[in-house]
């Protein structure tokens, strides 16, 4: 609120100026009754109304003036707050995500940060206005009749601590309305991101099943501080009628026994009328106040999540690297007591490629992934350049890194926007090189729309292959020093891998590359080669030398060349096992 001062306080001017005008008509009924009236003195009419009538003028004027100002400064804090948080989410380190829906987090940027409009849009204007209101109108009534004003003000006392405890109860039930909001949005977000899952296995009945129970849950929470909320309002209906019982019977007796004019009564009856209006927008500023509190809370939650760069301790620049990288007795482990890395330990000289071989679960992307610094290890370092990489900034790390993964994550844009993803500046002709190089060019060129080809969300316009071919163009085109391929063609089928091969041939040229690759070819041309297996390095080397060891990399390489064999030379053949070994024994017992 103190960065939106400047509007809240011309707000606060216009609201006591609004206020101070709509104290004019209340005050009336004394002047027109004892004066007007009581008096005969029939000149002050005119003048009256004219008071009255310009007040009701100044009234109105202050307030549009009001809520134009404040609802303006409103959105801009909302817009300002989501920008904060949204700007502090993207820099959680990347475990935060692996715990987290998206969408709940969508939900708290975009929903949460809506409460502010409560704060600043008028709600504690309007809060401290029906005070000022309330606390003018009581010492009005204290001139009055100050006996009588003391009785209605130990009511409205009582109503003072009911609104408070009110607040207390509304507050955690906003509260858990905004979590159920998140947990329900995060998991629509994901039935919609696994529709054609959902689809194919015919699960809608139970994606609405689900739905619906969150749905209900989120009404019932509703209805609770909806109850809540209208008890608060009841209650603040119910001491003002006690109030006015009081003013009608003692003012009455008042009046009777001649220690009030009729005026004065007229007066009174009216500025309690004046506490009215107060009382009950305090009532209902309450439940819109509590509301507003418990998003704020859960928005300081997200801002005090530690984001990477808090955890960037040493914090050196990194100019440009030459990409010499180095683990160093390296244990890591997701889950306390369950290592996924062993003391692995190894040297990737700049410019070589280090294939990592492994059964799946091996941890080949978990020790790809403290190459990128989305993970720390928990003992030993990761050395680049010889600098533990705890040291470096990390955006300067990162923005010498190019990653192709099995499944590549293409924005909802163009061809030509995800290819010049990490380099936006990048010109027409630089995209349509490295296009070309990634062998992307030919099927681009095919589309009507070529590189303004729109991709769909995730990619999902294009085949797999051209998905990849375009994350290649990308990497090329951030010409990274160190480059990671996990399971880069795992996925594919073995025409669109050859003209992939031949994309990530020149892409590897003179980077550090971390390659896991299932097919042969990609790692036999590797200068090194490790051999994990339940998070240790088994066996290291070149492939003739891992071949001519005989052990964990020559069975793999025994069945992977079987696959790759059955699978290219007699097609079709494959899953028959039976007939296999028949034909087998046959041909033993043939031969
Ligand atoms: P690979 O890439 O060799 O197939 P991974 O490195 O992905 O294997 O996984 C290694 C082990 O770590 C597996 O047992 C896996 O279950 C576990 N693992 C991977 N990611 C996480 C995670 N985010 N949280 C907990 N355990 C994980
Ligand atoms: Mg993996």
């Amino acid at each position: 609120m103190w960065r939106h001062r400047r509007p809240l306080a011309l707000g606060f001017a216009l609201m006591v100026l609004g206020r101070g005008a709509g104290l004019v008509l209340p005050a009336s009924p004394k002047w027109l009754v004892d004066e007007v009236v009581g008096k005969g003195r029939h000149e002050l009419l005119v003048p009256l109304v004219l008071a009255i009538a310009a007040a009701t003028g100044v009234q109105a004027a202050a307030s549009l003036a009001l809520l134009r100002v404040v609802g303006t400064a409103a959105q801009r804090a909302i817009a300002e707050m989501r920008l904060r948080v949204q700007e502090r989410v993207v820099r959680f380190p990347a475990r935060y995500f692996a715990s987290t829906q998206s969408g709940a987090l969508i939900s708290r940027i975009m929903t949460d940060t809506e409460g502010m409009r409560n704060l600043i849009g008028g709600g504690v204007l309007e809060f401290v206005g029906s005070l000022l209101t309330a606390v003018l109108a009581v010492g009005v009534l204290f001139y009055l009749h100050w006996q009588l004003t003391l009785v209605s003000l130990a009511v409205l006392v009582v109503f003072t601590g009911g609104m408070t405890y009110a607040f207390g109860r509304l507050h955690p039930l906003y509260r858990e309305r905004g979590e159920i909001t998140a947990q329900v949005t995060g998991r629509l977000a994901e039935t919609l991101g696994g529709i054609q899952l959902v689809k194919a296995y015919g699960t809608e009945k139970r994606e609405q099943r689900v739905f619906a129970r969150g749905v209900h849950r989120l009404l019932r929470s509703i209805v609770r501080s909806i109850a809540a909320a209208s008890a608060t309002s009841a209650f603040a209906t119910l001491a003002l009628g006690v109030v006015g019982v009081l003013v009608v019977f003692l003012g009455g007796r008042a009046l009777l026994g001649g220690r009030m004019t009729l005026g004065d009564l007229f007066t009174y009856v009216t500025f309690s009328a004046l506490l009215v209006a107060p009382v009950m927008d305090i009532a209902g500023l309450t439940a819109q106040i509590s509301e507003a509190f418990a998003g704020l809370d859960r928005i300081r939650e997200l801002m005090q999540t530690p984001t990477e760069d808090d955890e960037d301790h040493g914090a050196l620049p990194v100019p440009s690297l030459r990409g010499d990288l180095a683990f160093e007795n390296v244990c890591f482990e997701y889950v306390a007591g369950v290592p996924v890395l062993r003391d692995v330990s190894f040297h990737a000289p700049a410019g070589t490629t280090t294939a990592l071989v492994g059964s799946s679960g091996s941890g080949k992307s978990t020790l790809v992934s403290l190459v990128m610094a989305f993970n720390r290890p928990q003992r030993g370092r990761v050395l680049v350049d010889g600098h533990d990489l705890r040291e470096l900034r990390l955006r300067d790390y990162r923005a010498q890194l190019g990653v192709v993964l099995q499944e590549n994550f293409l924005f909802d844009g163009t061809v030509a926007d995800n290819i010049r993803f990490a380099r936006p500046d990048a010109s027409r002709e630089e995209i349509e090189e490295v296009a070309r190089l990634a062998n992307a060019e030919e099927f681009i060129r095919g589309f009507p729309q070529g590189y303004d080809t729109v991709v769909g969300e995730r990619g999902i316009r294009l085949s797999g292959g051209q998905r990849q071919r375009i994350a290649i163009a990308r990497a090329l085109l951030a010409d990274p020093r160190i480059l990671i391929l996990d399971e880069a063609t795992s996925s594919l089928d073995s025409e669109s891998e050859a003209l992939i091969q031949e994309g990530l041939r020149r892409l590897r040229a003179g980077r550090t590359t971390f390659v896991i690759a299932h097919r042969l070819s990609t790692i036999r041309s590797a200068e090194q080669i490790l051999v994990l297996e339940g998070g240790e390095v088994v066996e290291r080397g070149t492939h003739a030398e891992l071949m001519a060891l005989g052990g964990r990399y020559r069975e793999l390489h025994d069945r992977q060349y079987a696959w790759e064999h059955d699978l290219f030379v007699n097609p079709g053949e494959e899953l028959h096992p039976e007939t296999a070994v028949e034909e087998d024994e046959a041909g033993v017992a043939a031969g």
